[in-house]
């Protein structure tokens, strides 16, 4: 996933050697050797990345850090900053600028390479957000942030309890989310009433390297803590092994949201949770709002079923499925009858709480596997999947009796009404057929066609009736 990287030093030397160190990664990299020309960079071409050569001091560096953020085209674009030795309070000044990470030489290798590549990869997901904010703000919808920000939930994951109880009790003082010890088992059995963590701190133990990276794997394959935030911390002891960056660097393209190389450091590991925390819970709000926006478009907004749009091709995927299965399948058309003069007698509101109970009753009614969906004003459609006619046959009997049997209660009135129902049988050779000829989708209509033909007959019968359609009779 190349991208276009912002390589920002005064010394023309350092550039050079950044940039022949990225492209490496195929990479594009445009050059500015002073603040000024990088504003320009900026405006004239967003980057993906930027990254601050050592060629600047700590305080440049995080100046820069912080105009950027400030700069329309800058913001929400990460930085990293390279400098030339290790020092925890730079490395802390550097991420309460807003920076990634301070990488010293040591991590300017692979290291560096797969930090862009983490980085790299949230890009997406971080502009969207930005986008949808950048809407809210316009649309005055936005949230005061600090009123709505919950304890988050986080997971001390180490093998030894006395290590996890020291991580809490130095942490416990510094932030205000709730924090847990667990050992690795632990941390991937965790079940829903347990609460997942929003974000894991990952012991990496060096007497068994493969351990924390099989963790992080597992982590990133369940469901549940697929999107959490992770951490790991690194062991000093460690240093001693052979090229531990190049094991680092795996733990971030294996789903380490972060390393700290330098071992267990409190304040900078609170600086690094807060960053973390704050885009996980940016991601879930994105994230419900597209499963909100999802929900809405798919379901009947006063009875709560699908509607048309998800019933259609959820009918194509049973057809499909009946095919392979050799199982029939049916539709079922239910209508109420003469619901226009509910209507027109006690009004649009008792109307609609007729609808709502009809939904409920109809629902109650039916099997998990069935779908019942809302395709017209006072119209149902129930597809039933595994099923022959004698059982149909028994589950509209059912239904007309639910609805008929039972006057619905609107408000103070009780209401009587009953409905039709026209029945297809699906015939699975006709279908089979139809499937190998490419023509699965006719087939479906036509089914439908004759679903509604049923339904028609059954009006013209006299209504309160089940009438089944002509090839099933
Ligand atoms: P039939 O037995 O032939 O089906 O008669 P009908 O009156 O049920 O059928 P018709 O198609 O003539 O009228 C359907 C009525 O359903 C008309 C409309 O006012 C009503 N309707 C459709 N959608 C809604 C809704 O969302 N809420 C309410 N309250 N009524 C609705
Ligand atoms: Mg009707
Ligand atoms: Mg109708």
């Amino acid at each position: 996933m190349p991208g276009q990287i912002l390589v920002i030093d005064p010394v023309a030397a350092n550039r050079i050697v950044l940039r022949s160190r990225v492209t490496v990664s195929c990479h594009s990299v445009v050059q500015a050797g002073s603040p000024d020309e990088a504003f320009d960079r900026v405006s004239e071409n967003r980057p993906d990345l930027i990254l601050l050569g050592p060629g600047l001091t700590g305080p440049m560096a995080c100046d820069m850090v912080r105009r950027l953020a400030g700069f329309p085209a800058g913001r929400g674009v990460p930085v990293l900053i390279l400098t030339g030795s290790f020092d925890p309070e730079a490395v802390r000044a550097a991420l309460l600028a807003g920076a990634e990470d301070a990488l010293d030489p040591e991590a300017q290798g692979a290291f560096l390479l797969a930090r862009i590549r983490a980085l790299l990869r949230q890009r997406g997901a971080l502009d969207e957000i930005a986008a949808r904010s950048l809407t809210e703000q316009q649309l005055g919808l936005s949230e005061d942030a600090a009123a709505f920000v919950q304890p988050a939930r986080i997971a001390l994951v180490t093998q030894r309890p006395v290590k996890g109880r020291a991580w809490q009790a130095a942490l416990m003082p510094l932030v205000p989310h709730r924090l847990s010890w667990l050992d690795p088992q632990a941390a991937l059995s965790l079940s829903p009433e347990d609460g997942h963590p929003d974000l894991y701190i990952v012991e990496d133990n060096p007497d068994q390297p493969d351990d924390s990276l099989r963790f992080l794997a597992e982590l990133r394959s369940r469901q549940s803590s697929r999107t959490a935030a992770a951490i790991l911390v690194s062991d000093p002891r460690a240093r001693r092994q052979e090229r531990p960056a190049d094991r680092l660097a795996m733990a971030l393209d294996i789903g380490a949201n972060d390393v700290m190389r330098h071992g267990f450091i409190p304040e900078e590991l609170v600086l690094r949770s807060a960053l973390h925390l704050a885009r996980k819970r940016d991601g879930d709000r994105l994230r419900n709002r597209v499963e909100d926006g999802l929900r809405e478009a798919l379901r009947d907004p006063l009875t709560g079923l699908y509607n048309r749009r998800y019933a259609m091709p959820h009918i194509d995927r049973i057809a499909e499925r009946a095919v392979q299965s050799g199982r029939g399948f049916a539709l079922m058309m239910v209508d109420l009858d003469r619901f226009k003069s509910v209507n027109d007698t006690h009004g649009h509101a008792a109307g609609d709480r007729v609808l709502v109970e009809t939904a409920a009753r109809l629902s109650d009614n039916i099997r998990k596997q069935d779908l019942l969906a809302r395709i017209g004003g006072e119209e149902f459609l129930i597809a039933m999947p595994d099923t022959d006619l004698d059982r149909v046959r028994m589950a509209a009997a059912r239904l007309r009796r639910v609805i008929a049997d039972r006057p619905m209660s609107a408000g103070q009135l009780l209401l009587p009404v009953t409905a039709s129902i026209g029945i297809a049988m699906a015939d699975i050779a006709a279908f089979r057929e139809a499937a190998a000829a490419g023509q699965s989708g006719t087939a479906v209509q036509a089914l439908l066609e004759r679903a509604d033909k049923a339904l028609y007959s059954a009006k013209a019968q006299g209504r309160n009736t089940v009438n089944f359609g002509l090839s099933a009779a």
